[in-house]
C-alpha cells in the first residue's frame, strides 16, 4: 500500500535542519523547523498548511523570511507553531520591514506559541499589516493538531531553553472492500464516511447506521449496525508514524519524553550533533551525539533512524557519525546512559 506521508530532510546533514512532509492524499504539506530554504521549489513550500519550530535559534528559524515572501500575495493560511516566545518571534520577524501597500493581500498567519499546559494563539493578517489579533489559549495536553487522518503532538525538551519535539501520526487507515460493497448491492455513498467517522470515535458496535441510495426514482435505504459493517466491510491498516527530535540534552527527561514520542515509529529523525568522541562539547552545548541519536532510537523501538544536523567540525565525512548512531540503533555498540 502507498504510504501517505513523504518526508525529506530540506537540507544536507551538514545544513540547516528541517523536515518537509508531503501529505499524499490530501495535496498539502507540513514543514517540521525553518531553517535556511531557499533551495525549495516555490510549488513545495506553497503546499504547506502548518509549520512547526522546534526553538528559534537562527539555523532552526531563519527561513521565516523566505517563507512568507512566498506566500505574501497568495489567498492562503499558515499555521506556525513554536516553543514560548515564538509569538514575539514572529512579530518581531514582521516589525523588520514596512507593510504599507498590502492591505489587498488576503494572506493570513496565526502562530500558537506552545507552554507546558496552554496553547495561546494570534492571528496575524496580511491586509491590516500583520497587526495581532488574540485569539486566546486552550488547554495543552500533547496535541497540537487533530484532523480525521492524522495528528501531530509535541513533548517540551530541555535545550538550555524549551525545545519541542515533533511526532506526525496517521491514525487507522479505512478501506472499504469493494467486492463485499458490490455483494451487498448498495452502491457507495455518503453513509460509508458515516461508517468511518463512526469507526474512528470508537462508537459502540451496535449503534445504528443507515445506508441510503436513489434507484432511479425511488430513494433506497437498508439499516445495519457499525459493528456489523465494520466487520464486512472495512480494512483497517496501521497508519505511519514520523518523530523529528532536535538540539537537545541527553538528559533523563529528555530520554523519557522522547522514547514516548517517538515509540514505534516508522522513521525516527534525530539530530546527532557530535561524535560520542566529542561528548564533552554534546553536553555542554545541550545537544546529541550520534551514539545518544541510536540510543534513543532503540529506546524508543522505531523501525528506522535517519541522523541530520551534523556540527561542521565533521564536515568532510558524514559516514562515521551515521555509522556510530546505527550501530547503536543495531546493538552493535552499547547504548549510552544519561548521568
Ligand atoms: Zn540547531
Ligand atoms: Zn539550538
Amino acid at each position: 500500500m502507498r504510504s501517505t506521508f513523504a518526508p525529506r530532510l530540506v537540507n544536507p546533514p551538514f545544513g540547516d535542519p528541517g523536515l518537509y512532509v508531503g501529505l499524499r492524499h490530501q495535496g498539502r504539506a507540513m514543514l517540521f523547523d525553518l531553517g535556511r530554504i531557499d533551495r525549495q521549489p516555490a510549488a513545495a513550500l506553497l503546499k504547506l498548511t502548518h509549520v512547526f519550530v522546534s526553538h528559534t535559534h537562527m539555523d532552526h528559524f531563519i527561513g521565516f523570511d523566505h517563507l512568507l515572501r512566498i506566500f505574501l500575495a497568495r489567498e492562503q493560511h499558515l499555521e506556525v507553531f513554536g516553543p514560548p516566545g515564538i509569538i514575539a518571534n514572529v512579530r518581531g520577524k514582521l516589525a523588520g520591514y514596512t507593510w504599507n501597500l498590502i492591505d489587498s493581500y488576503p494572506f493570513t498567519l496565526t502562530a500558537h506559541e506552545v507552554g507546558p499546559q496552554h496553547i495561546e494563539s494570534t492571528h496575524l493578517p496580511a491586509r491590516t499589516a500583520f497587526t495581532p489579533e488574540p485569539l486566546g489559549t486552550r488547554p495543552f495536553q500533547g496535541v497540537l493538531v487533530d484532523t480525521p487522518e492524522l495528528t501531530v503532538s509535541a513533548v517540551h525538551l530541555d535545550h538550555r531553553i524549551p525545545c519541542l519535539g515533533f511526532a506526525l501520526t496517521e491514525k487507522t487507515r479505512l478501506n472499504v472492500r469493494k467486492e463485499r460493497l458490490a455483494e451487498l448491492g448498495i452502491p457507495p455513498g455518503r453513509w460509508l464516511n458515516q461508517l468511518k467517522d463512526a469507526v474512528r470515535a470508537h462508537q459502540p458496535a451496535d449503534t445504528p447506521i443507515r445506508a441510503e441510495w436513489r434507484e432511479g426514482s425511488t430513494q433506497r435505504s437498508a439499516a445495519f449496525t457499525v459493528g456489523e459493517l465494520r466487520e464486512q466491510l472495512l480494512v483497517e491498516t496501521r497508519g505511519q508514524k514520523i518523530a523529528y527530535v532536535v538540539d537537545t540534552l541527553f538528559s533523563h527527561a529528555n530520554l523519557v519524553r522522547i522514547s514516548e514520542l517517538a515509540r514505534g515509529a516508522d522513521v525516527f529523525f534525530c539530530e546527532s550533533l557530535f561524535l560520542d568522541a566529542d561528548r564533552d562539547q554534546a553536553s555542554k552545548r545541550y545537544h546529541l551525539t550520534a551514539r545518544q541519536a541510536g540510543s534513543l532510537a532503540r529506546a524508543a523501538g522505531v523501525a528506522r533512524l535517519e541522523t541530520f544536523h551534523f556540527s561542521s567540525r565533521y564536515d568532510r565525512d558524514p559516514a562515521p557519525l551515521r555509522a556510530e548512531a546505527q550501530a547503536v540503533f543495531r546493538g552493535e555498540l552499547p547504548p549510552d546512559e544519561p548521568n
